[in-house]
């Protein structure tokens, strides 16, 4: 297998299913939807083979570069990017007496500390592969700070939005890894409106959620690495935390490839869009069996990521959900508070609040029966715990007064 192989035919409105040309400047398609990178996976299926990813030395999700859309290794922007564990669940589940594995993927070990590198990484090294050079986006925090880095370290300019009560942390990151950064008195798709309107007045390019095409290829590289991880076998259910989409839409996208390179042992998983209840209008639209998403108004939740109103690829996350029969549930700020405890006292794991918003609809799932205790689970940790406030520790001790050793 030559690493520098490229199976790329073009790209399709989702949609439609409109043909776009590779190799040129995309956005979204004429129908204002998701473009999706297509893959000559007949020629795929002769010349590559599982064998050949197992003995691949590329580094991170690199290793499955033939499936990924970048030309040549000098346009690859890279900081490191690792496989990320798993890590089985033991005592926070022994109470529900369930008899299979419950895994947390843990995406808080990429670059910038959450899985937005994955998509960040591609879309900047295709930027550079198009020659682009200001890029700009609107974020929650973790995706402007996979952007900034990403962006900086291939030597273009970014510009980054982020609403005004973002988690100060993750402000503070974007900027010192090089962007622009501007607060905005609104909520993502508010400054997702400033950079729309930027693009013909400054001329940076787009790389909102879904709104250009590499994104998603490289969030899909998910649903590769738990599918080689696990040997093959897919988990029966995934849990994802779901807020524009990209991850879910593009496991699925990765799962359908590899169903078609013939390369998955046992049946698809059924997909799970978790989302908070304070912010869930792909729950409201799967809910009464609609495809399209309306804006949710008054958006209001502590797990920053998944607080998206609107989802431009809304009718995709409803799709793989339904395609692979799975659902979508809510859980409240106090259940995704009370699920990040129980995992950190009990397994020595600090999700974030997204990822404790899958423990907290796996918990929910099991006890409605939409999940059965026989069936495996994998829940995705999209972020280190680090980048949220925890609460205060109080405890104090005066080294110059006797210190009561009996209350330890
Ligand atoms: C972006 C983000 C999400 C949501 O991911 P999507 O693929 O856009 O739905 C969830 N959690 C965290 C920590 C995020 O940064």
């Amino acid at each position: 297998m030559a690493n520098s192989e490229n199976f790329v035919t073009h790209l399709e409105c989702s949609l439609t299913g409109k043909k776009y040309e590779k190799n040129k400047i995309h956005g979204l398609s004429e129908e204002g939807k998701p473009l999706l990178v297509r893959y000559d996976l007949e020629t795929m299926k002769k010349v590559i083979s599982r064998d050949d990813v197992a003995n691949s030395n590329e580094p991170g999700f690199w290793r499955y570069s033939f499936m990924l859309p970048v030309e040549k290794k000098e346009d690859r922007v890279s900081l490191g990017e690792v496989i990320t564990p798993l890590i089985e669940l033991d005592s926070s589940i022994k109470k529900f007496d369930v008899n299979a594995s419950v895994m947390v993927k843990d995406e808080g070990l990429l670059p910038t500390s959450s899985f937005k590198a994955r998509g960040l990484a591609l879309a900047v090294s295709m930027a550079k592969q198009l020659k682009l050079k200001h890029l700009a986006i609107p974020t929650n925090g973790n995706a402007g700070a996979a952007l900034a880095a990403y962006a900086s370290r291939a030597g273009m300019k970014s510009t980054v939005f982020c609403p005004d009560d973002t988690p100060e942390i993750n402000i503070r990151e974007i900027e010192r890894l090089g962007a622009e950064t501007f607060m905005v008195n609104g909520l993502i798709n508010e400054c997702g409106k400033i950079v729309l309107e930027g693009k013909e007045k400054v001329g940076w390019f787009d790389v909102s959620t879904l709104k250009e095409p590499y994104r998603i290829e490289g969030k899909k590289t998910m649903g590769l690495e738990l599918a080689e991880q696990l040997n093959w076998r897919l988990p029966d259910v995934i849990f994802y935390p779901t807020g524009g989409g990209t991850g879910l839409i593009g496991m699925w996208k990765a799962f359908s490839e590899l169903l078609e390179l013939g390369w998955i042992e046992n049946k698809m998983p059924r997909m799970v869009a978790v989302q908070a209840e304070g912010c869930a209008p792909i729950y409201k639209a799967w809910n009464e069996g609609k495809e399209f998403a309306p804006l949710w108004n008054n958006a209001k939740t502590i797990a920053s990521g998944i607080r998206v109103p609107i989802a431009v690829g809304d009718f995709l996350i409803i799709r793989a959900v339904n395609e692979s029969n799975g659902f979508s549930i809510t859980v409240s700020d106090d259940e995704i508070v009370k699920a990040r405890d129980e995992i950190s006292i009990s397994e020595g794991a600090l999700l974030c609040p997204e990822g404790a918003a899958t423990f907290a609809a796996y918990k929910k799932s099991l006890s409605s029966n939409l999940v059965s205790k026989d069936e495996s689970a994998v829940l995705f940790n999209c972020a280190t715990g680090l980048k949220y406030q925890l609460p205060e520790v109080t405890n104090f001790i005066n080294k110059n007064d006797p210190i009561n050793y009996s209350r330890f």
